[in-house]
């Protein structure tokens, strides 16, 4: 039996992956991307230039042959620097070795090699087509080009990858309401840049801070935690990195509304970033230049309408960005729905219901997650009871590997399910209070007493693939 045709709606990481993924399983795959080709007009740039690529993400690609090609073009990150107010340094690392760490990627790069793979397997790309409307009845989709100007065509199968402001999922919910919810976070982002330590006068440069042509330390991913407020930064492989300013969108200082031009940005960052503001010679043009970003989450209780329409990446699920998984998310959700696709052709109906019953409550548990990690990261890095936590799960992660594991290294350095992440991460973190609310200095802590407390309550990991 011949497979029916696909109609993908948006190009960018997750339709790219996708496509691909659908044609090397013999499907006939139509993209309709609303930019135009990056690859010809250069790339226009998402809403963040770089993006932290994880074992999921990385599990996806490997499982497309793409890794490797990846990986040639990401920055290794060990761990968060965390930079105090004094210009104090230390590294955090993620994993127990350098086989845990996660990669800095260009999403522009990424994105260009996704849509190579994807059209070298078999999938036509159609861009500066935005999807405008859809007939779901008729099974027909209007399209606009760059200048406007709308056709009709058939549609075959429907699956929207068009990302957080979806206009597949537009239609869908004005067809039959999706239960829909946005979350907005109360606090925007900034990009700005640290250019490679060539282009900055030696004086500015810390003393064995930046190595290898990089102003800071490479291999990390850079925070200067400020409790309700904080910047990162990550590497890219031109040896420059992408600073990001998260801060309150509104209300008193600081907020971005209380930094209506570069200069008054540039008093608080002597403030608050002493040691950042000099590594970034183009602050204030970047900063009056370079919108500020928003970001939500976004709940629905359907992903699908029945067989003719799916949801998928974003456009289902959107989240904030501060665990680093929506994209690696994304990733993780396309090959799910590629195998679920090639095994049962015929009633779609059922494969999008499945899909959904699959993934979302691991979408959910992921949105949550990337809300508690905004606090771990602005707050609790710099917290002594985060820390003394930290170097506890430590212990017990070398002593009870088997019943031990901490929830960032589950999220990001294996596949065991974001719901099983935030559940077992709950049950732990409440046995990690309670020892120390008992004792509250890790040192003195009995750790065979503490490893015998979790092996008694908690049962044991499942064995990793
Ligand atoms: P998008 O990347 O948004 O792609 C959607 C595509 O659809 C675009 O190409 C768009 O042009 C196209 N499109 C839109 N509308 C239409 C239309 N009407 N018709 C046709 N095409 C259309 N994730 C990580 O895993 N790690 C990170 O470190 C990370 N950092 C982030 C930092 C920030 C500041 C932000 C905002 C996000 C970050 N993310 C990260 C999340 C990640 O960017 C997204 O999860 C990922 O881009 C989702 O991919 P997507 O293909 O679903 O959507």
């Amino acid at each position: 039996m011949s497979q029916h045709p696909i109609t993908l709606i948006g190009g960018g990481l997750v339709g790219a992956l996708l496509a691909q993924q659908l044609a090397q399983r013999g499907f006939a795959v139509d993209v309709f991307e609303k930019r135009p080709d990056p690859r010809q007009a250069g790339f226009l740039g998402g809403r963040s230039i770089n993006l932290a690529l994880a074992e999921r993400g990385l599990h996806a690609l490997r499982s497309t042959g793409l890794a490797d090609d990846v990986l040639q073009r990401a920055v290794m990150m060990r761990g968060r620097m965390v930079h105090d107010r004094d210009g104090q340094h230390g590294l955090q690392r993620y994993g127990i070795d350098d086989s845990e760490v996660i990669w800095s990627v260009s999403r522009g790069a990424l994105n260009t090699l996704l849509l190579d793979a994807a059209e070298a397997a078999g999938a036509k790309f159609h861009f500066d087509q935005a999807l405008t409307t859809v007939d779901f009845d008729r099974q027909r989709i209007r399209l606009a080009d760059a200048n406007g100007v709308e056709r009709e065509l058939s549609a075959g199968l429907l699956i929207g990858a068009d990302g957080a402001g979806s206009a597949l999922r537009a239609a869908m919910n004005a067809h039959t309401p999706l239960g829909e919810r946005v979350e907005p976070l109360d606090h925007g982002y900034k990009e700005l840049e640290i250019p490679p330590a060539s282009e900055l006068p030696a004086a500015v440069l810390q003393a064995g801070e930046g190595r290898d042509g990089f102003a800071l330390e490479p291999n990390a991913l850079h925070i200067w935690p400020h409790g309700s407020y904080m910047c990162i930064a990550l590497p890219n492989t031109e040896r420059s990195f992408t600073v990001t300013l998260f801060l309150p969108s509104q209300g008193a200082a600081p907020s971005f509304a209380t930094l209506p031009d570069a200069a008054a940005a540039a008093t608080f960052f002597t403030e608050q970033f002493p040691g950042l503001l000099p590594l970034m010679p183009r602050f204030a043009e970047d900063f009056e230049h370079n919108p500020i970003g928003t970001l939500s989450t976004l709940y629905l209780q359907r992903w699908h309408l029945d067989g003719r329409a799916l949801l998928i990446g974003d456009a289902a699920h959107a989240i904030v960005p501060f665990h680093g998984q929506g994209m690696n998310c994304g990733f993780e959700d396309t090959v799910v729905l590629a195998n679920l696709l090639a095994e049962a052709r015929d009633d779609h109906a059922e494969v999008f219901a499945e899909f959904q019953r699959q993934r979302q409550p691991n979408a959910d548990a992921i949105a949550r997650m990337a809300l508690e990690n905004y606090i771990e990261m602005r707050d609790s890095v710099a917290d002594p009871h985060y820390l003394a936590k930290r170097e506890l799960g430590a212990l017990l992660a070398a002593r009870i590997p088997t019943h031990y594991m901490a929830r960032y290294r589950m999220v990001t350095f294996t596949h065991l399910p974001y719901r099983y992440a935030l559940e077992r991460g709950q049950a732990q973190d409440a046995l990690l209070e309670q020892l120390l609310r008992e004792t509250p200095d890790v040192a003195t802590i009995d750790i065979d007493t503490a490893a015998q407390r979790f092996v008694s309550t908690l049962a044991p990991l499942p064995e990793l693939r």
